[in-house]
Parts: C-alpha cells; structure tokens; sequence
C-alpha cells in the first residue's frame, strides 16, 4: 500500500512506494521557526520513492544551519506546508515532514536529534534515543 500525503491546501500531493527506513525528531532551531512548532517529526524515505502526483514543491535553502551543512526545504509554495528536507551529504534519502501524511498512526519516533535545543516544556518518551545535535 503506498503511504500518501498532501500540504494543507492541496496544491501538493505526494505518494511513496515503501515504508520509511528511519523516523525521528528533529529539536534544532530551524525546524522550529520552519514549523512554527516546537520540533519536526521526520520520515527517512529513498529518494526515488518519492513522487509528486499533484504541484511541485517550492525550495528553500537553508544555509544558516548548527550543522553547518545546507539543509533543502521543500514546501508548498502556496500554503506554505512543510513537506520534506533533504541534504547533500544523503543523497538517496529525504526526510518527509510527518504532520503532511495523510495516515500518520504508523509513526513512532525512533530518534530524537539536536536535544540542545528542544524545548523545555517537550517531554520525551522514555527508551527513545536521544543526541545533543544531529545525528
Ligand atoms: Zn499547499
Ligand atoms: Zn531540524
């Protein structure tokens, strides 16, 4: 069954052919002004797994990174939803932002990255991994 989702217009839609290979959440600064929230919450599909069945997403270079290393932003340059990141250094993997799926019972962080930053109020679930920056 391929997973689908769609930004919060619907100018994008989007399928992918298998079941992600990692999730996560990401506590850096970024992703937090990009979210307007307190964090993402990261699918790690294979690049050639993702298809845009509906609109192209817009992209954001976001080269002021604690990582250092720039971070592509995909959006809806419409609406202006999140949808997934990507980084040179993983080529063959993108990270779809979760709250964009449109069934997202299957998603349970395994990881949670850039804790520095987290917010204090976030709470994290116990037994999940955690790193001080990025992975
Ligand atoms: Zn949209
Ligand atoms: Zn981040």
């Amino acid at each position: 069954m391929a997973i689908s989702g769609q930004c919060l217009c619907g100018a994008l839609h989007y399928e992918v052919a298998n079941p992600p290979a990692m999730t996560g959440v990401c506590h850096c600064k970024n992703c937090q002004r990009q979210a307007g929230s307190a964090f993402s919450t990261l699918a790690g599909v294979a690049t050639a797994d993702l298809a845009f069945t509906k609109g192209e997403p817009k992209l954001y270079l976001d080269g002021d990174t604690d990582s250092g290393s720039t971070v592509q932003r995909f959006f809806c340059g419409n609406c202006g939803s999140p949808i997934y990141s990507a980084i040179d250094s993983m080529p063959d993997m993108v990270f779809l932002k979760t709250g964009t799926l449109d069934d997202t019972s299957d998603f349970k962080p395994s990881f949670h990255a850039w804790c520095d930053s987290k917010q204090p109020w976030v709470a994290l679930e116990e037994g999940v991994p955690t790193m001080a920056k990025g992975g």
